[in-house]
């Protein structure tokens, strides 16, 4: 069954309950659905994705989060992250009919790298801009090749200080870690050395795709997967509180979550509680802990994003062929929350023309999209009152309408506005409201916890919060918590 069709859950038992429908929970639910275990998937939501979801208005959808998906390799490629997983989720890689990007860029102040999938454009690209550093920027990517970072023991160390090892041209550093801190660093000015491996390999070595019809496919499939694999699960149902029971056993001091209560009051019991919903999220649910748990370790990073759907193609009707744009137009790389009373930080951020990848037999999406994420402060936008706040969502969309276009070649003022269809635009209100992440923390807390491990023996973390980001990454974190905690016995 999909949703669960029984009138109520109350008193019964699963093998596993999964707090959350986002990707990980998705892939941790597949996984153990496989393998016979009765799972229960509660998402508080109404649809499944999370972070990465989408919603529609009239007849248009919208991807909430997905500019693209990392890790890409072609079909029949084996032992990659992407290869790893779809063979672990049983998927066939043709299924989620993938188009490789058509070529993305990193702007830099005056600089302008291009890359692609293939890994040697980036190198040559940095051989032209930086020539005193390629063989520095050689080592460095024969350190990071050698490199385990999925490790679930690896330890948190600063990428900066291993990167200035090998590379002393501050601004060539600051280059290489905008576009890998924007696509997965909870940590402000910095990456844990692992991610940033994790980070590099997804994004230089592999790259970026997506199915035409977006993040929707990926959805469907995963849901399909699960409900084929005899997983249940239910929408618009959250999990309002853990509770928690001590052991007395020495060999065990570890308590457990003994009951699940649902919002609805519905009383539940599993052998093992994974959760997707953050750290300090899922710490805030247990009954042996504070209200404020887990609040040393909460993210501080959120974006904003703007979304304007265009009645022209980018490319060949304004020339913007690139895929993806990352840029930072000041001096040195801020990668920051912005200051209490800065609602964003325009100085940097990603452009994403979802219209270039190359579709198969030339298919194309009908309109043209044009999405511009900046970082952006929690604090500042929850400050506002509701009339104040759509004020500053028109002005900052205006404004980061034209920083954008500003890294895209020129068009004619009133050709641009003129094919304007439709705007939206989220802030980090709208992740927190949609996702329930403290901060609209986008890559939730800045310490992860790599084994997925919990205060309690039967209550398990995945996902974001794990440490592994991403849509890929997420399923992954999924994956291997699954068979970590729920597969090993
Ligand atoms: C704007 C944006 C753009 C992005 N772009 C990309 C991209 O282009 N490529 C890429 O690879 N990644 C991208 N990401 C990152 C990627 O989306 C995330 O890393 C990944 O989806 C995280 O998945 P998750 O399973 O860890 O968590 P989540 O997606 O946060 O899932 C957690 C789920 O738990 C639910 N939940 C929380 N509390 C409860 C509760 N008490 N009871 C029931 N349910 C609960 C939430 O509603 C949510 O559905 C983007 C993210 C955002 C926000």
């Amino acid at each position: 069954m999909t949703e669960t069709s029984a009138p109520t859950l109350h008193g019964q038992h699963f093998d596993a309950i999964i707090i959350g429908a986002g990707m990980s929970g998705l892939a941790a639910g597949i996984r153990l659905a496989h393998f016979g275990k009765r799972v229960l998937l509660l998402e508080r939501h109404s649809l499944a994705g999370g972070l990465n979801s989408y919603y529609t208005r009239g007849k248009r959808r919208f991807d909430t989060g997905l500019h693209a998906l990392t890790n890409y390799v072609p079909p029949g490629t084996k032992g990659t992250p992407l290869a790893k997983l779809l063979r672990q989720l049983r998927i066939p890689h043709e299924a989620l009919a993938l188009a490789p990007q058509l070529g993305s860029a990193i702007h830099f102040a005056e600089h302008r790298i291009r890359f692609t999938n293939d890994f040697s454009v980036l190198e040559s690209e940095i051989a032209r801009t930086f020539p005193k550093q390629i063989d520095a920027f050689r080592r460095l990517d024969r350190f990071i090749r050698d490199f385990h970072e999925t490790a679930l023991n690896a330890q948190p160390s600063s990428a900066r200080e291993a990167v200035a090892t090998h590379i002393l041209d501050k601004r060539l550093v600051d280059t290489l870690f905008l576009p890998l801190s924007y696509y997965g660093s909870a940590r402000e000015n910095d990456m844990d050395l692992p991610q940033f491996a994790v980070m590099w390999k997804s994004i230089f070595h592999e790259g970026f795709a997506r199915p035409l019809d977006g993040v929707y496919r990926i959805i469907r499939l995963l849901l399909d997967k699960y409900r084929e694999a005899g997983g249940m699960r239910k929408m618009h149902c959250g999990v309002h509180r853990l509770h928690v029971e001590k052991n007395n056993a020495p060999e065990n001091k570890k308590g457990h979550v003994a009951a699940i209560e649902l919002d609805t009051g519905e009383m539940l019991t599993a052998d093992h509680v994974f959760s997707c919903a953050g750290y300090a999220e899922t710490l805030r649910l247990c009954s042996d802990q504070a209200a404020d748990a887990g609040r040393e370790n909460i993210g501080a990073l959120s974006f904003c994003e703007t979304i304007t759907v265009l009645g022209k193609q980018p490319r060949s009707d304004f020339g913007w062929g690139e895929t993806i744009i990352f840029f930072c137009d000041s001096e040195h790389l801020h990668y920051a929350a912005p200051r209490q009373d800065e609602l964003v930080d325009p100085r940097s951020g990603v452009i994403c023309i979802p219209n270039n990848y190359d579709y198969a037999d030339g298919r194309q999406l009908e309109e043209g999209w044009l999405r511009v994420t900046a970082l952006a402060s929690h604090a500042a936008w929850h400050a506002l009152d509701a009339p104040a706040r759509a004020t500053a969502k028109h002005i900052w969309h205006e404004r980061l309408t034209l920083i954008a276009r500003a890294h895209l070649p020129p068009v004619n003022n009133t050709s641009f506005t003129s094919s304007i269809r439709e705007c939206d635009m989220f802030t980090p209100l709208t992740i927190e409201r949609f996702t329930r992440r403290l901060n609209g923390a986008i890559y939730g807390a800045p310490r992860k916890c790599r084994d997925g491990s919990t205060q309690l023996a039967n209550l398990h973390l995945c996902g974001t919060d794990q440490g592994f980001l991403g849509i890929v990454g997420a399923m992954l974190s999924g994956i291997s918590i699954a068979n970590l905690h729920g597969l090993k016995t």
